[in-house]
C-alpha cells in the first residue's frame, strides 16, 4: 500500500531520534535477554530496511554465538519487493525468513525453527527435582539471586507454567543438581511495593512455600535479621519445608569476620525456633557461594527423604523417655508404647502414646531432638503426631 512519503519519514527520523537516547539502555535489556536464551529470534522490518540500532544489535547477537533466527517482519506483501529482506541478509545471519505476525505468515515455520535449535534438555523426571521457593521481604535481593543463579554458564533452563495462574516456574540443571525454581516471576518481577502489594506478596510467598520441597530465606545480611525476617520463616516452618537461609549482601562487610559472627547470634535469637535451619553467606551481586546454597538445598532435600527403620526409632525414644521421664499432667503421665515413621516428605513419625494430651510442649521438643540427634534431619522440619493407641484406656 502507498503511503503518502513525507509524513512516513519524519515519522521515521523521529523514531529514530527517541531509539538513539534509549540505545544503551535498549542494549542491555537485549544482552540480558540473550544471556538467558537458549536461542535468539532476531527480527527486523521488513518494509523499511534496516536501521543503525539493527546493525548494532546484530553485532550484540553475533558476539553471543547463540543460535539465531533471523526474521523479517512485516512482510505482508510479496516478500521480494521488500526492502528490508535484501538489506537483512547483509547482517551475517543468512536471509532472513520473511514473517507476517499480523497476518500469521511463516510464523509456524519460525517456531518449528525454534525448536530444532533447542538444546536437548536432559529429561530429569519431575520428582527427581529439587523445588525451591525464594521467599525474603522485599529488597533482600531475590530477584538478583534467582538471576544469578538463572546467569551461571552451565544451567539449562526452561520456564514451564506453573499451577497457580501467572506463577512461572523455571527448571534449572546444575552441576549440584536439578532443580525448579518456583515462581521466578514473582520474584522476577521488580518494582516498589505499595501496601497492597505487600500483602499480596505475603499471599504469593505462601503459595509458593506450599509448593515447594525447601525454602530458601534471602536475608540481608547489611541491615540482620528483623522481625519479617522471623515471620517469612515462620511461614516455611508451619508449611513443614525444608529452610536454608542465605545471608545476602556480604559484599558489603567490612569485616567480614566479625559480621559472619553477628549474623549467626542473630539468627540463633531470632530464628531460634528453626535450630534445624541450614544456613550460609552469599552475594548474589558478586555471584559468590551459589554453589554451596545449592548443595545445602539438596542436603535438606535428601534430609526430607531420610527413613529411621522403626526397630531403631523405637530404640531411640524409649531410651530418650527413659534419660528424661514425662512430668505428670494432672496427676497422669504421658506414656509411650510403640513409634513409627509413617512418611518422608516431611519425614512424619507417629507415635503411639497413652493419652495424646499428656504430651507437654517442651516434651514434644524434646523427643523431636532425641530423633534430630539420631539421625540426621538438618535442613528440614519433621513431623511428630501422637496417636492414642486404640484399646487402651485413656486413665492408664
Ligand atoms: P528483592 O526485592 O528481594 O527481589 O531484591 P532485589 O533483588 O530487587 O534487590 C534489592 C536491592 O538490593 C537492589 O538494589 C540490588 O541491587 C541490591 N542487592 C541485591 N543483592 C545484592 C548483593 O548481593 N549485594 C549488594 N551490595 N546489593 C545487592
Amino acid at each position: 500500500m502507498a503511503r503518502p512519503p513525507l509524513p512516513h519519514h519524519r515519522h521515521r527520523r523521529l523514531r529514530d531520534q527517541r531509539t538513539e537516547r534509549l540505545r544503551p539502555l535498549i542494549m542491555g535489556q537485549v544482552q540480558q535477554a540473550i544471556d538467558t536464551a537458549a536461542v535468539v529470534i532476531f527480527v527486523v522490518d521488513a518494509r523499511d530496511g534496516l536501521t543503525a540500532s539493527d546493525y548494532d544489535m546484530a553485532d550484540v547477537v553475533r558476539r553471543a554465538q547463540k543460535p539465531t533466527i533471523l526474521v523479517a517482519n512485516k512482510a505482508d506483501n510479496e516478500a521480494r519487493e521488500l526492502a528490508g529482506i535484501a538489506e537483512a541478509s547483509a547482517l551475517g545471519f543468512g536471509e532472513p525468513l520473511p514473517v507476517s505476525a499480523l497476518h500469521d505468515v511463516n510464523v509456524r515455520t519460525m517456531l518449528d525453527m525454534v525448536v530444532a535449535l533447542l538444546p536437548e534438555i536432559p529429561l530429569v523426571p519431575e520428582s527427581d527435582r529439587t523445588r525451591v521457593a525464594i521467599i525474603g521481604r522485599p529488597n533482600v535481593g531475590k530477584s538478583m539471586l534467582v538471576n544469578a543463579i538463572l546467569g551461571q554458564e552451565r544451567v539449562i533452563v526452561s520456564d514451564v507454567a506453573g499451577t497457580t495462574r501467572d506463577a512461572i516456574d523455571t527448571e534449572i540443571d546444575t552441576p549440584e543438581g536439578s532443580f525448579v525454581l518456583i515462581d521466578t516471576a514473582g520474584v522476577r518481577r521488580p518494582g516498589k511495593l505499595g501496601k497492597g502489594v505487600e500483602r499480596h506478596s505475603v499471599l504469593r510467598t505462601t503459595r509458593a512455600v506450599e509448593r515447594c520441597d525447601v525454602a530458601v530465606l534471602v536475608v540481608d545480611g547489611s541491615e540482620g535479621v528483623t522481625a519479617q525476617d522471623t515471620h517469612i520463616a515462620g511461614i516455611a516452618v508451619e508449611n513443614a519445608k525444608g529452610l536454608v537461609i542465605a545471608v545476602n549482601k556480604t559484599d558489603l562487610w567490612e569485616d567480614p569476620a566479625e559480621r559472619k559472627a553477628w549474623a549467626e547470634r542473630q539468627m540463633r535469637s531470632r530464628i531460634r525456633f528453626v535450630p534445624w535451619a541450614l544456613y550460609t553467606f552469599i552475594s548474589a551481586l558478586e555471584r559468590r557461594g551459589l554453589p554451596e546454597l545449592l548443595r545445602l538445598v539438596q542436603a535438606a532435600r535428601e534430609a526430607r527423604r531420610r527413613r529411621i527403620p522403626t526397630p531403631e526409632l523405637n530404640a531411640i525414644l524409649s531410651r530418650a523417655v527413659r534419660e528424661h521421664v514425662p512430668p505428670l499432667v494432672h496427676n497422669r503421665r504421658f506414656k509411650l508404647f510403640y513409634a513409627t515413621q509413617a512418611g518422608i516428605d516431611p519425614p512424619t513419625f507417629v507415635l503411639f502414646v497413652n493419652d495424646p494430651e499428656l504430651v507437654h510442649f517442651s516434651y514434644r521438643r524434646y523427643l523431636e531432638r532425641a530423633i534430630r540427634e539420631a539421625a540426621d534431619f538438618e535442613g528440614t522440619a519433621i513431623k511428630l503426631v501422637f496417636r492414642a493407641r486404640s484399646g487402651e484406656d485413656s486413665a492408664s
